[in-house]
C-alpha cells in the first residue's frame, strides 16, 4: 500500500536501495536528495549549491549542464530510441563512437566492445580473454592478477578483481581464479617511497605469483594507473610500463582499468599515454559518457581480436552480449562528450588547472592532520594521519570519513572520504581557478574544523 503525504527522504527510505550504502545506516541518516547541478555546482533539495570537487562519482568530467549533449542525446531519442547489437544489427552512434575510440586510444587497441559501465567492462574483458586463450590454445590460462586495493567493480566477476575488503565482507563466494599482489604505495611501502625500489617490489610481486601459480595458468594482470577507491594510490613514473613489460615477458595480457583514469582525468586522455603504454586490453566507462548517459566499453588489440575471430565457430554466435551494448543514446552522448573533450577545450581546459589543483593540495601539506598528499593531473589525495612522524591512522571508531564529508557538505563542498583517513578530489576538468582555490579554501576549513 502507497504511503500518502510523505516527504520524498522518507519514500526514499520506504523503498529505494542505495549502492554502497548500509541500509539500517540510512534508515536512520537519510537520503541527500540533489535536485539540478550546473558547470561546477549541484543543488539540493534544500537550495543549498556545492562546489562539486568528486565530479559526482569521478565521471562528470565535462562538467554539469552541458547543453548540446542534452540537445544530441534528445535529437537520438526522437531518431531511434534503441537499436540491439545482435544479430549483426547496430546504429551509427556505436559505430561512431568505436571508431573515435581507436582514433584517441593506445595504438595498440583497434577493436571496442561497448558495456553498460565498468563492472560489466571488466566482466567483459575477463569473459573475452578467456575466449582469447581457449581459441589459441592455451585453455589452462583461467587465473587472474589484481594489486591489493584496487577496485575494478561490484559485479560477479569484476568483484572477484576488486580487493577492498568492504566489498567482500558477507559477499564471500568462494571465487578461486583470482589472486592479489601488493599495491604500489609510496607513503606506506615496505620498501620506502623510493621510486625504483618501489617498482622493483611490484615487478618482483607479480613474477613470483606467475611463478607459484605457473605461467602457463596465468590469463592476465589487471591494474588501475592509479588506484581510485583503493584511495588514489599514485604509483612512481616507470611503474605502468614495467608492469607491462613484464606481463609482455611472462606471457600474461596486460589489462589497463581506465574506468576513472580515462579521458582526461591525469592529464592527457589516457593515463597509459604517460609512459607509452600499449596494453592488450583496456577498461572505460565514466568519463566516456561522462555520466550523462550510462556507458562502459573495453578495447582490445588486434592480437586478441583475431584470436578470438580465429578460434570460434564461424558459424556460432560467441555467447556473451547484453541488451544494451552499444546503446545509440549514449554512444551519441559518448561521441558529444568525446568532441567537448577534444575540440571543446574541456582537456585543455584539465591541463591548465592542474597546477592550480597540484598547489592547493601541496599547500595542505603542513596541517598538522595531512600525512601525504598526491595526485596527478585533476586525480587527487589528502591521507590523514593522527601523528606526522609514525604515520598512524586515526581510529576507525571516530568515523572520521563520515564526520569530514558532513563538515565539508556543510562548509559548501563535496569530496570523497576513503576508508578511515583519506580524502579523494576528482574536481571537473572544466573548473576554472577561481573555483579550484575556493574547493581548496573550503576543504582546510573542513580539517581546522575537524582540529
Ligand atoms: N573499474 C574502476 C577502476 C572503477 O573505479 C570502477 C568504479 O568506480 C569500476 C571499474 C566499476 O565501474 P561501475 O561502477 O561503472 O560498474
Amino acid at each position: 500500500m502507497l504511503k500518502r503525504n510523505r516527504s520524498l527522504v522518507d519514500v526514499d527510505r520506504d523503498y529505494l536501495i542505495h549502492p554502497v550504502t548500509s541500509f539500517r545506516g540510512h534508515e536512520a541518516r537519510g537520503a541527500t536528495l540533489l535536485q539540478s547541478a550546473r558547470g561546477m555546482y549541484v543543488t539540493d533539495m534544500d537550495g543549498r549549491e556545492l562546489l562539486d570537487a568528486f565530479a559526482g562519482l569521478w565521471c562528470v568530467n565535462v562538467g554539469y549542464g552541458q547543453e548540446s549533449i542534452a540537445e544530441v542525446a534528445a535529437e537520438q531519442i526522437r531518431r531511434l530510441p534503441y537499436a540491439t547489437g545482435y544479430f549483426h544489427f547496430g546504429s551509427e552512434p556505436a559505430v561512431r563512437l568505436a571508431q573515435r575510440l581507436v582514433e584517441l586510444a593506445p595504438p595498440s587497441l583497434t577493436h571496442v566492445y561497448f558495456t553498460l559501465g565498468g563492472s560489466d567492462a571488466v566482466d567483459s574483458a575477463i569473459r573475452y580473454i578467456v575466449h582469447y586463450f581457449n581459441a589459441i590454445g592455451k585453455p589452462g590460462k583461467k587465473q587472474f592478477i589484481a594489486l591489493e586495493r584496487g577496485y575494478h567493480g561490484s559485479s560477479a566477476m569484476s568483484s572477484g578483481l576488486t580487493a577492498l575488503g568492504n566489498f567482500h565482507r558477507n559477499f564471500d563466494v568462494p571465487l578461486r581464479w583470482q589472486h592479489h599482489i601488493p599495491s604500489p604505495y609510496p607513503y606506506r611501502s615496505p620498501v620506502g617511497d623510493d621510486p625504483a625500489a618501489v617498482i622493483a617490489q611490484s615487478v618482483a610481486e607479480l613474477r613470483a605469483k606467475v611463478a607459484e601459480l605457473g605461467a602457463d595458468t596465468v590469463a592476465a594482470f589487471f591494474c588501475e594507473p592509479i588506484q581510485g577507491s583503493g584511495g588514489v594510490i599514485v604509483p612512481p613514473t616507470g611503474w605502468l610500463k614495467a608492469m607491462r613489460e613484464t606481463c609482455a615477458e611472462l606471457d600474461i595480457l596486460f589489462v589497463a582499468d581506465e574506468v576513472i583514469t580515462g579521458f582526461g582525468r591525469t592529464g592527457p586522455l589516457f593515463a597509459c599515454e604517460h609512459e607509452d603504454v600499449n596494453p592488450d586490453l583496456m577498461t572505460v566507462a565514466k568519463g566516456l559518457t561522462a555520466g550523462y548517459a550510462p556507458m562502459g566499453a573495453v578495447l582490445m588489440s588486434d592480437a586478441v581480436y583475431q584470436g578470438i575471430a580465429d578460434g570460434a565457430a564461424p558459424d556460432l554466435p560467441i555467447g556473451h552480449g547484453q541488451t544494451y551494448s552499444g546503446h545509440p543514446v549514449s554512444a551519441a552522448i559518448g561521441l558529444e562528450v568525446l568532441r567537448l573533450y577534444t575540440e571543446g577545450g574541456i582537456l585543455a581546459n584539465g591541463r591548465h588547472v592542474a597546477p592550480r589543483f597540484a598547489a592547493g593540495l601541496d599547500g595542505l601539506s603542513d596541517h598538522p592532520l595531512v600525512g601525504d598528499v598526491r595526485g596527478r593531473g585533476l586525480l587527487g589525495a589528502i591521507e590523514l594521519v593522527s601523528d606526522k612522524t609514525s604515520k598512524k591512522r586515526f581510529d576507525p571508531a571516530l568515523k572520521l570519513p563520515e564526520r569530514l564529508f558532513a563538515e565539508g557538505y556543510r562548509n559548501g563542498v563535496i569530496f570523497r572520504a576513503f576508508g578511515d583517513n583519506i580524502l579523494g578530489l576528482a574536481p571537473a576538468l572544466c573548473c576554472t581557478e577561481d573555483e579550484m582555490d575556493m574547493i581548496f579554501a573550503r576543504i582546510r576549513q573542513t580539517l581546522d574544523i575537524i582540529l
